[in-house]
């Protein structure tokens, strides 16, 4: 699941009054984090405009491609069976639809939610549910205070409530907390704003790739970060207006997975009785709400693949500088045990905890004395009983002229400062006999020569490799600030393809870019989403990229991708607005269609499986990799001598498939960009020039190693 750009809190209220002008509790408030920037909250007089303002907000959002969670802090549902008695089916979104019809509200505030309640109330046997009025001898189906009604058909309280520790029930709609009368209030409300394009309701609703998703929240479940901040604040702040800002910041911060553990895997009773977003997670969102959580990266910007102007062939090195003045990370900060870090990508540099070595130690099986205390000539020395050993140190003191038998790695004992080899020496009737000429200090390591404790041993963005675990743990490190895995999504595109090990009929062919593209990704250490192959059919392929912008941050197309007729990825890209047809100044490769599609990058590759992989490892490695927070990668090349001749006209940068035998880089036999097979004979690829050039046997050519294209 994708993440939310922006994040809305919405403390609601069933007033039956207007609120003043002047912001006061007990109104409605809205707490806003857009696009990972809190803003001042939004007070508001009458649930109208309220209303007029989530509506706007909605509207904003989903024009400028920003995913949106907005939160409400009442129950998007009653307890299990309500709906059924009154609207006669178990969908509670039904029961927003009757609601929807039969509540009134105005600019006043005045509103029927009694009258409604009294109806609703009809359909039930005995008194209640539904209690708590304004007037003792108004409304007589509902009744004034709760004594009489019986809970049994239908609980009180919701599943969520019980987890959650919420005191309030939905059927109270008078006296603190009428939560029962905000629930009346609310749904209608909820019901139209249903009704806008793009927006799905959470639990009810698959919301996994809807741009908005509405949610029930209680702010309960931040109490004690309430409270902290109330207690900071010098001024006297309005409680709701806290609230709503530091819950929308908190929610703001979670992360994908965090998210999507919230949002899944809930109990049965959800699906009717709705959930509270949170329940059972308050700790964490408290510690959210706090000021020392990681803040959600910026979105990128509309212009972020802005190519410079009147350009008719942009060369490959403006290119990659575009790339790289317009990104920048997407991924938040997690942390990570050290032994599952390799290939994560370090969020924050690593410390050493401690120095290695810790103590000075012995390199080699040997025997330790202090140089100084060494006889004139071949020394012949006593051996002290014991031995030092690694992890069972000596712990007493070796007197001068005496030697100790010491084994590799053990902490070097007091009046030991040299290590002479076993194999230099004789031992004998307790003594041990060696040539003279020991260097001072040989064969032991000082303590912190390798690393101090307290250094930086690795920096940010710093893709982990299996000897940095051994590195950090080392010096202690037992969990690392990693980013979250950059997350791929593949679509192949093209009437053409079938999947490969099926039949295929005379003008098909089998998609050989998609297993090549995802297993790429994965071998990047980001997460590689499958989303199989879409026909040359615009419908489709906009439901294609709408689902994978919901699900990942980055999209990789492959195929139409140029600005012919069936060419559907340039054209849905340009349609989204943020969209540059890139004509590289490159051999293979074809006009790449970058762009962005609901706030995610789409790379449009060419479909050709030649020029796919080659524009995925010059531009979209390191523009992934920068995304991913791993910085900017340049390849490693090296200069070797060419095995190959070849005459190249100026104009552009050429990529030939080439392997390195006997010290030389020889190339593919054909450049035709359909030869497959060529890929799979190469090892790496010969960069030659933009400019002309002629290359004869044994010129220096620049060469970079398939291997260069790591992270
Ligand atoms: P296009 O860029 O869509 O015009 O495709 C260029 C060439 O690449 C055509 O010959 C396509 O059939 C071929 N092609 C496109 N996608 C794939 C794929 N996933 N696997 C293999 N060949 C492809
Ligand atoms: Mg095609």
């Amino acid at each position: 699941m994708r993440g939310f750009d922006s994040v809305l809190v919405v403390d609601w209220s069933a007033s039956g009054v207007r609120a003043p002008a002047r912001p006061s509790k007990d109104a409605i408030w809205i707490g806003f984090v857009r696009a990972g920037t809190p803003q001042d909250p939004i007070y508001c007089r009458t649930r109208i405009e309220a209303e007029a303002h989530i509506t706007r907000i909605i509207g904003d959002e989903r024009t400028a491609g920003r995913r949106l969670l907005a939160t409400f802090d009442f129950p998007f549902g009653y307890p299990k069976g309500v709906a059924r008695r009154v609207t006669g089916g178990d969908n509670p979104l039904d029961l927003w639809d009757w609601l929807g019809a039969r509540i009134t509200d105005s600019q006043t505030g005045e509103n029927n939610r009694f009258d409604v309640a009294e109806a609703m109330n009809a359909h039930f046997d005995g008194p209640g549910p539904f209690w708590g009025k304004t007037h003792r001898d108004r409304w007589p189906g509902v009744p004034y205070r709760k004594e009489g009604i019986a809970f049994d058909l239908i609980a009180e309280k919701r599943a969520c409530d019980m987890v959650a520790k919420a005191a309030s029930s939905c059927f109270q709609l008078c006296f603190p907390p009428t939560v029962g009368s905000q629930v009346l209030m609310g749904l209608p409300m909820l019901a139209r704003l249903r009704r806008q394009e793009g927006v799905a309701i959470w639990p009810f609703e698959p919301h996994e790739n809807a741009p908005i998703v509405l949610a029930e929240i209680w702010p309960g479940l931040i109490e004690p970060a309430v409270k902290s901040a109330m207690a900071q604040d010098q001024t006297t702040p309005i409680r709701d207006a806290v609230q709503v800002t530091i819950l929308a910041r908190a929610l703001s911060r979670l992360s994908a997975d965090q998210l999507s553990a919230m949002m899944t895997d809930l109990p049965e009773a959800a699906r009717e009785e709705a959930w509270i977003l949170g329940a059972g997670h308050g700790e964490l969102l408290s510690k959210l709400a706090q000021n020392d959580a990681p803040p959600a990266p910026p979105p990128l910007r509309d212009d972020c693949f802005a190519m410079p102007a009147g350009v008719d062939w942009t060369p490959v090195d403006d290119a990659l500088a575009a790339l790289r003045a317009g990104l920048h990370p997407v991924v938040r900060p997690a942390h990570c045990a050290v032994p599952d870090a390799c290939g994560r990508i370090l969020a924050e540099g690593a410390m050493a905890r401690r120095a290695n070595p810790p103590t000075p130690n012995s390199a080699v099986d040997g025997y330790g004395f202090a140089h100084g205390s060494l006889p004139p000539g071949d020394p012949v020395l006593p051996l002290v009983a014991g031995r030092a050993a690694a992890g069972v140190p000596y712990d007493g003191k070796v007197p001068p002229g005496h030697a100790i038998r010491i084994l590799t790695g053990a902490a070097v004992p007091v009046g030991v400062d040299t290590v002479i080899l076993e194999e230099d020496t004789r031992e004998g009737g307790g003594q041990i006999a060696f040539r003279a000429g020991m260097k001072r200090g040989a064969n032991t390591r000082e303590a912190g020569e390798d690393v101090h404790a307290g250094a930086e041993i690795l920096p940010k963005g710093r893709a982990l490799t299996p000897a940095d675990l051994a590195l950090m743990a080392a010096t202690g490190i037992g969990k690392v600030d990693v980013f979250e895995r950059l997350r791929v999504a593949v679509i192949s595109t093209g009437d053409e393809l079938v999947e490969a090990g099926g039949a295929a009929d005379l003008g098909q062919i089998f998609d050989a870019n998609r297993p090549m593209l995802l297993a790429q990704i994965r071998a990047w250490g980001m997460e590689a989403l499958d989303m199989g192959r879409i026909p040359d059919d615009r419908a489709a392929l906009r439901a294609a990229l709408d689902d994978a912008a919901g699900r990942a941050d980055v999209i990789l197309t492959s195929g139409g991708a140029s600005a012919g007729d069936e060419d559907h990825v340039s054209a849905l890209l340009s349609e989204a607005g943020a969209m540059q047809q890139w004509r590289i100044a490159l051999k293979p490769g074809r006009p790449l269609a970058l762009g962005l599609w609901q706030g995610a990058p789409v790379f449009g590759l060419p479909g050709n499986p030649v020029a796919a992989l080659v524009c995925t490892l010059i531009f979209a490695r390191p523009a992934l990799g920068l995304l991913a927070g791993a910085g900017w990668q340049e390849p490693q090349a090296f200069y070797m001598s060419a095995g190959f001749e070849k005459a190249k006209k100026p104009g552009r940068r050429e990529y030939l498939r080439a392997r390195i035998r006997d010290g030389r880089a020889e190339v593919f036999a054909s450049e035709g960009s359909g030869r497959i097979s060529g890929l799979s004979w190469a090892e790496g690829l010969v960069e030659l020039p933009d400019a002309a050039a002629t290359i004869r046997l044994g010129d220096p050519v620049r060469y970079i190693p398939f291997g260069s294209f790591a992270l």
